[in-house]
């Protein structure tokens, strides 16, 4: 795992859990179907880390590029992915 990942993994325990949230341990079918989920211990049933697509994404990979001049400007559409870690 990288150091970055471990630094995310090691900021602390959940405090709380809230029966409403789709982003709490428990709560997974509330949210779309994950990218990777990450966790300490390996085979553990318990994540540390879970990344989904966001399902109103800002970003889109499968949007071609508009590329746009305005006066000396050079405008382009974003185009990437839209995840919640
Ligand atoms: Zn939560």
């Amino acid at each position: 795992m990288s150091r970055k990942i471990n630094k995310i993994l090691d900021y602390g325990k959940y405090p709380i859990y809230i029966p409403k949230c789709p982003f709490c341990p428990g709560n997974e079918f509330m949210t779309n179907d994950d990218i990777l989920t990450i966790a300490k211990k390996e085979g553990s049933k318990n994540w540390d880390l879970r990344i989904i697509p966001n399902n109103k994404p800002i970003l889109n990979i499968e949007t071609a590029l508009k590329k746009e001049v305005d006066g000396i400007y050079d405008k382009i559409d974003g185009i990437g992915a839209h995840e919640i870690l």
